[in-house]
Order: structure tokens, then C-alpha cells, then sequence
């Protein structure tokens, strides 16, 4: 009976003695018992082991928990990547898209058998090329005009009819016309090269390239300007955004190229910028226009005062 009690006691002690708070009579007496007693030797063990398992299990419980939050941490980070990827492709696609309704449009354009097109080249130091491109049913003519200040000069009228091996150039400043024959000017004067649309910043018949460009070119609309709808296009991956092709919704075409700070000019001899200017060239097209007399070739030799000389370009290709 007297043992027993005194177990009792000692197993009632026993958590105090595991966690340390025990008196120090108390734990002598606890520690003498336990020498003596292999019942009670055996509850401590049990003790420990549970509390043991205890802290484990806890252990356990935190760093499932742990996982879980890993687990959805990584889970939101892929969302938001997938919803980022969704939004880039769908950006791709819209771009892809427009490339190709931009590319038919320019081609619907460009198939017109009366189609007139005007350059205007801004050069700087008060110069401005305009270029006037007539063409009808086949025949084909083009005008440079130089404007200055001090007025306006013809430089430059050019005929060819496709697919014909001439091409005829009457330059009013030297009073020169050249008739130009052969092989090589008949490469020439095809129907597209003459139409001179190959501005657009992708070929239109080429897949391949409208698949580059939909990823190289950020493409906008805007209506600033010229009063109707139009696609900025601008080279993403070029830092300085100095390019920009504005491209006409309605007929596909490009109506405005800009290269800002495209030209430089420098003090004679030196390094020393003196001006910098926007390089500018605008486009206007009009369809049905052309008339045969804008295209009929005029009587060379009955244009008085002018050179005429004769060119075969195999000769020249030859040297
Ligand atoms: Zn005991």
C-alpha cells in the first residue's frame, strides 16, 4: 500500500521532472524512487516517447502546411504566367491578322490597272523630291520635281511600258534623252517593280516574312493627321523607336515612312553637328485617275534642243 502511494505520487511528479520545474527535494525524491522502481522507470519512458512523438507530429503538421502554401505560391505563379502567355499570343495573333488584311488590301490595290502614286522625299537644307508615278493599262510613266526655295526644277521623266526592253529618260536640267534597250531593262519593267509598292515593311507574298514581322513590329492605330484610320507600325526591339511606317487601313498602302534624327549634317571639316533633321517620305495614291495622255509617250525627236543617245545595257553589263 505504501509503495504503491508513493509511485502514485512520483508518476504524478513525473511531467513536472520532464519539463524541469520541479523543487529540488521534489526532484531527489523523484530521482531516488526512480533508481529504485522499474514500473515507474518505465511510465518516464513512456513519457518522453509521447511527448517525443508529439513534437513530431507537430513538426510534421507545420511543414505539411509549409507544402501547401509552397504548393499554391507556385500554383498562382503559373496562372499568372499562363494569363501573361494568353494575352502576349493573343497580341500575336491580332498582329498576324492584321499583316495579312494589310497585305491583301495592298495587293487588291496594287492589281488596279489605273493607279497613280505620289513620293514626297524631304531631304533637308531646304530641298523636297516629289515624285509623280502615272500608270495605265501597261504604260508607265514617272516625274521627279526638285523644290527649292528659288523654285521648282524637273529633273528627272521616265517612260516604260511593261514587259517592253525600253526605257526612255528625258532630263529637262541637260536637255538629254536617254533611251535605254536590252535585257536587263526588261527585268525592269515589270508590272510590280514599276508600280514601285515594295515599301511595305513585309513582303506580301512571303508567309514566312508576315510571321517574322507580326513578332518584330508593335502595330497601333491611330487617326491623328490625316483624318481617316491608319496603322502605325514600329520596330519593338529597337530601342531608340526612331522608325516609323504609317500604313493606310483602306487601301493597305503606306502613306508615311519616318527616320527621326535621319539626317545629320556637320560643320565642314568637322565632327561638330550643325542641323539634324527628320528623315520624311509621304505617299498619296489615287485609283482610276490616269488618263492616256498622262502615259503617251511624247515624240522624242521632235523635241527640239535636246541630245538624244541610244544605250544597249548589255554593253554596259558587259564592262
Ligand atoms: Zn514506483
Amino acid at each position: 500500500m505504501e509503495r504503491k502511494t508513493e509511485c502514485e505520487i512520483v508518476q504524478d511528479l513525473l511531467l513536472g521532472y520532464v519539463d524541469g520545474v520541479l523543487n529540488a527535494e521534489s526532484k531527489k525524491l523523484v530521482e531516488k524512487h526512480l533508481s529504485e522502481c522499474e514500473k515507474c522507470r518505465k511510465r518516464l519512458e513512456d513519457i518522453t516517447k509521447d511527448i517525443k512523438e508529439n513534437e513530431n507530429n507537430q513538426k510534421k503538421e507545420i511543414d505539411y502546411l509549409k507544402k501547401i502554401r509552397r504548393k499554391a505560391r507556385i500554383k498562382s505563379i503559373l496562372i499568372a504566367l499562363g494569363i501573361i502567355l494568353l494575352i502576349l499570343l493573343g497580341i500575336y495573333l491580332y498582329q498576324f491578322i492584321t499583316i495579312c488584311s494589310i497585305s491583301n488590301k495592298a495587293e487588291n490595290s496594287l492589281n488596279s490597272n489605273n493607279f497613280y502614286k505620289e513620293t514626297t522625299d524631304v531631304l533637308g537644307d531646304g530641298q523636297t523630291v516629289v515624285t509623280r508615278t502615272y500608270y495605265k493599262d501597261g504604260k508607265y510613266k514617272s516625274v521627279s520635281d526638285i523644290y527649292t526655295e528659288e523654285g521648282i526644277e524637273t529633273s528627272l521623266i521616265k517612260y516604260a511600258t511593261i514587259n517592253s526592253d525600253e526605257i526612255i529618260y528625258i532630263s529637262e536640267v541637260n536637255k538629254q534623252i536617254s533611251v535605254e534597250k536590252g535585257k536587263f531593262t526588261k527585268m525592269i519593267n515589270e508590272e510590280e517593280s514599276l508600280k514601285g509598292v515594295t515599301l511595305l515593311p513585309f513582303n506580301t507574298n512571303s508567309f514566312l516574312s508576315k510571321i517574322g514581322v507580326a513578332f518584330i513590329m508593335s502595330i497601333n492605330v491611330d487617326t491623328y493627321q490625316v483624318g481617316k484610320e491608319y496603322y502605325v507600325f514600329n520596330n519593338r526591339f529597337e530601342r531608340t523607336k526612331n522608325w516609323e511606317m504609317w500604313i493606310d487601313k483602306e487601301t493597305g498602302l503606306p502613306i508615311k515612312i519616318i527616320n527621326k534624327e535621319g539626317r545629320k549634317s556637320f560643320y565642314t571639316g568637322t565632327q561638330v553637328v550643325k542641323e539634324v533633321n527628320d528623315n520624311i517620305q509621304e505617299y498619296k495614291y489615287e485609283f482610276g485617275t490616269v488618263t492616256d495622255e498622262d502615259v503617251a509617250v511624247p515624240d522624242i525627236n521632235s523635241l527640239i534642243g535636246y541630245t538624244i543617245e541610244y544605250i544597249n545595257d548589255e554593253d554596259w553589263i558587259q564592262q
